[in-house]
């Protein structure tokens, strides 16, 4: 199967032939279609099986363009290693789009990652905890939100995250998008799809 097969956008197939990507891996074509569709999704896949992209390439599709100031997609990850990598793989995917990314995360001065929120984003990209200080300073508003990705939610489980996550199913809109994807289908996982997500369809690999 190509690109060309699961329906990338014209200016999203550039940017992954300049990138050297000739096929969509497994997960990229098993969610293509679901998420396009605008389902909730459950995909189990480990990192190193292109999952970043596989959420990354229907979202950047739904966007489309650069609009407004308030994110209408979020994107939440355990670690700040994994935020900086995100927002590196939105790169790489937009340079024929124009759209604004932002990442997030804590252990760093608030007051310089809220300097970049000014101009207006398209997607933020965080971990919960940061996520819920930008939200208490009143910077941005999160009632355009139309798709949540919970990335490595067996992590954010295990580092104890789910309050925090739970906190930001609150402060989004209540008819919204979810993309859950792990590594695992642990127990905790199990709970978190079943108390947020609807009718999700499960993508394993
Ligand atoms: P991930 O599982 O999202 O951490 O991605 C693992 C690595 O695979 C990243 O370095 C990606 O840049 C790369 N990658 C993602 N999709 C593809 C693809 N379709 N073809 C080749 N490499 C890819």
């Amino acid at each position: 199967m190509s690109f060309d097969d699961i329906k990338i956008s014209k200016q999203i197939r550039m940017a992954l032939d300049e990138a050297g990507f000739e096929k969509p891996t497994e997960i990229q074509e098993k969610v293509f279609s679901p998420i396009r569709a605008g389902k909730d999704v459950i995909g189990i896949a480990q990192t190193g099986t292109g999952k970043t992209l596989a959420y990354l390439m229907p979202i950047l599709m739904k966007l489309n363009y650069a609009q407004g100031f308030d994110p209408r997609a979020l994107i939440v990850v355990p670690t700040r290693e994994l935020v900086l990598q995100v927002v590196e793989t939105i790169e790489l995917l937009s340079p024929y789009i124009n759209l604004r990314a932002v990442g997030v995360y804590g252990g760093v001065n608030i007051n310089t990652q809220k300097e970049k929120l000014y101009a207006g984003i398209d997607i933020i990209v965080a971990t919960p905890g940061r996520l819920m200080d930008i939200y208490m300073t009143r910077i941005l508003k999160f009632t355009l939100i139309k798709t949540l990705v919970v990335d490595e939610a067996d992590k954010l489980m295990d580092l104890g995250f789910m309050p925090q996550l739970k906190a930001i199913f609150e402060i989004i809109p209540e008819v919204h998008q979810n993309l859950l994807f792990s590594a695992t289908f642990s127990d905790t996982v199990a709970q978190l799809a079943d108390d947020f997500l609807i009718s999700p369809e499960r993508i394993e690999i």
